[in-house]
């Protein structure tokens, strides 16, 4: 069978390079006569995979010398909860900004933990603009302001870093990780789940300011703890050894394409197209505002939903797959992360094209 084009939101698409070179080293990793499913963690060669996916997180990202790399499990909902333990620490204070439903279950999550509010929120409007934010937006004693910086589900991303004055800002950035640059100094962590655009899943990959660690509440699990995991090299216990390892692969496949600065270009370039083809389409409509659309997820309907569910059956029978929008959304969603190339975006705008016309 060929292979579709998937627009899945996550797990999604990877490289087919990389899918290709994890073939040829599946039986033999490099000369050493097992698979890195087999290999043990504790084992020279894996550490030379984890060693070589953090120094590629480390480069491509321009991570600053004081800030941890940390290679952990429990996807990001489970960072929902690490955060605040770690966290929320002195005032027991923190400012969440609700821009979608992951901002809104971490909002929930972290309220178990301390006085948690709300700083700005998108919600009056189902999440279909970036609320703008101001430093007297914010508590000035709270612990943290939290926000994500790509809503996977509506369609927004932030193009801007609030500006939090002294207090540490956190965020998950799972949907856009390493599709455009990011200026790591200005955040006190950064983190994202590795299956939207780094990897299978099982991993997330978290950045935290080293002088921010080992505050972590007393009755804090010591799997969240991240200061167990940063003075373990994110080898405390067995991580998700063959995930790290295909992170890598795909790290070097970014590097290959010249680095964050080129994605970029190269995810401007593909969500024009499609983008600009919502703008000039009768049937077919953008959900989100257009200064603040995101690059990785596009959300957009026809307004019937009959005439949405037959694009979605009709797509997926022309090998254009995981369209379907999310339920509470509705419509359809395109998610073009890294690996999804140019010619998938262009072939699915010439479908849409011929749909509106034969049903117009
Ligand atoms: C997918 C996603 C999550 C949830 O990730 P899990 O690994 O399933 O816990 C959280 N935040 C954002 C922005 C996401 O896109």
């Amino acid at each position: 069978m060929a292979r579709v084009y998937n627009f899945s939101a996550g797990p999604s698409m990877l490289p087919e390079a990389v899918l290709k070179k994890a073939a040829e080293e599946m039986l033999d990793y490099q000369g050493c006569g097992h698979s890195v499913m087999e290999m043990s963690h504790r084992s020279k060669v894996f550490q030379s995979i984890i060693d070589g996916a953090h120094d590629l997180v480390k480069e491509l990202y321009n991570v600053p010398d004081n800030y941890k790399i940390l290679f952990v499990q429990g996807g990001a909902s489970t960072q929902f909860a690490a955060i605040p333990l770690n966290f929320l620490n002195k005032s027991g204070k923190a400012e969440y900004i609700i821009s979608g439903r992951w901002a809104k279950m971490a909002y929930k999550e972290a309220q178990k933990y301390g006085d948690v509010r709300i700083a700005a929120s998108s919600e009056d409007k189902m999440f279909s603009y970036i609320p703008k934010t101001t430093r007297e937006d914010f508590r000035p004693d709270a612990d943290y302001v939290y926000y994500c910086m790509n809503n996977t589900i509506y369609g927004t991303t932030f193009k801007y870093i609030p500006d939090t004055g002294d207090i540490p800002l956190v965020c998950d950035v799972s949907s856009c990780f390493f599709s455009e640059p990011v200026d790591v100094s200005k955040f006190a962590v950064v983190y994202g789940g590795a299956q939207k655009n780094v990897a299978p899943a099982g991993l997330v990959i978290v950045i935290v300011r080293e002088d921010l660690l080992g505050n972590a509440r007393e009755y804090t699990p010591t799997m969240l703890d991240y200061k167990v995991h940063a003075d373990a090299g994110s080898l405390y216990n067995t991580p998700p050894c063959f995930t790290i390892y295909m992170c890598k692969l795909v790290l070097e496949w970014i590097k290959g394409f010249g680095g964050l600065e080129e994605m970029k270009a190269h995810n401007v370039k593909k969500a024009k197209i499609l983008y600009d083809y919502l703008d000039s389409s009768k049937m077919f409509k953008g959900t989100v505002v257009p200064e603040d659309r995101s690059l990785m997820n596009i959300p957009f309907v026809t307004g019937d939903a009959d005439l949405d569910a037959k694009f979605v059956k009709e797509s997926t029978e022309a090998g254009f797959i995981n369209l379907k929008g999310h339920k509470t959304v509705g419509g359809m969603r395109a998610s073009v992360y890294n690996a999804m190339p140019i010619e998938g975006v262009e072939a699915l705008v010439e479908f849409m094209k011929k749909f509106e016309e034969a049903n117009s």
